[in-house]
């Protein structure tokens, strides 16, 4: 059996888990003295780890090993992914995670139909990521940033944006040497005039095929051409 992953964003000798983490380890996968867990810091590194203690919502671990994991893409591929209603956001970070995505940053966009989220969610799409990376194997935890208006996303090295009006296909213009952005719209798609400004920013048109993908999807098929389908 797989050892269990916690998180701890330190990795000492000695951890003392509380909270969230140290439930999960005692309460719902019971873990208990003498058993082996995986530590990883959410920054690349992981370790070997013994349970030596459970006890008053305290989990005590000892670290026997660190080192450097490689699981991670060798370089930063950022989502921006306009805002979508419903749950539909809390979807895309739980798979985008097992994607290998780096840094989600949600848009708020002409055509999308929710137009901002609250504190609350944004730390519930926080844990969303944290327990996928977790689950997946990861070694780094991706940031979910607070949203942004289109206009804010910066100029990239390399952009790419989910672009039914486009011939060009992802593999046609990846450099797989540089970092990569990449931007789906909403429901209603990008309007022209944010198309244009992604474009301006750095951001090719692609296309994802001949269907229209849900909002919830595109993201998705986007970011798994560029890890899973080149192995990243
Ligand atoms: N009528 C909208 C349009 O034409 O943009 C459809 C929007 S679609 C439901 C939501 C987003 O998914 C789009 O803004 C785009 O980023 C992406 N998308 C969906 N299907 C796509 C496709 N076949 N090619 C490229 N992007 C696509």
């Amino acid at each position: 059996m797989r050892p269990h992953r916690a998180y701890a964003p330190q990795l000492q000798p000695t951890l003392s888990l509380t909270g969230r983490e140290a439930h999960h380890l005692a309460e719902v996968l019971r873990a208990r003295p003498g058993d082996a867990v995986t530590v990883f810091d959410g920054k690349g590194r992981e370790g070997r780890a013994v349970v030596r203690r459970v006890e008053g919502g305290v989990v005590e671990l000892e670290v026997t090993e660190t080192w450097p994991a490689g699981r991670e893409p060798p370089l930063p591929v950022v989502l921006y992914v306009a805002l979508l209603k419903g749950d539909g956001l809390a979807d895309v970070v739980r798979a985008a995670t097992e994607l290998g995505v780096t840094r989600i940053v949600p848009l708020v966009s002409l055509h999308a139909v929710a137009k901002e989220i609250g504190e609350g969610k944004l730390l519930r799409l926080r844990r969303v990521a944290l327990e996928a990376a977790k689950q997946s194997g990861r070694t780094t935890v991706p940031e979910v940033l607070a949203p942004i208006p289109l206009g804010a996303i910066p100029p990239v090295e390399q952009g790419l944006v989910a672009h039914p009006g486009s011939s060009l296909r992802v593999r046609d213009v990846l450099d797989l040497s540089q970092p990569v952005a990449l931007a789906t719209g909403p429901e209603g798609g990008f309007s022209e005039a944010e198309v244009q400004i992604l474009a301006e920013r750095g951001f090719t048109p692609v296309t994802l095929g001949r269907r229209i993908l849900r909002a919830e999807t595109a993201p998705l098929a986007l970011l798994s051409l560029v890890t899973a389908g080149e192995g990243l």
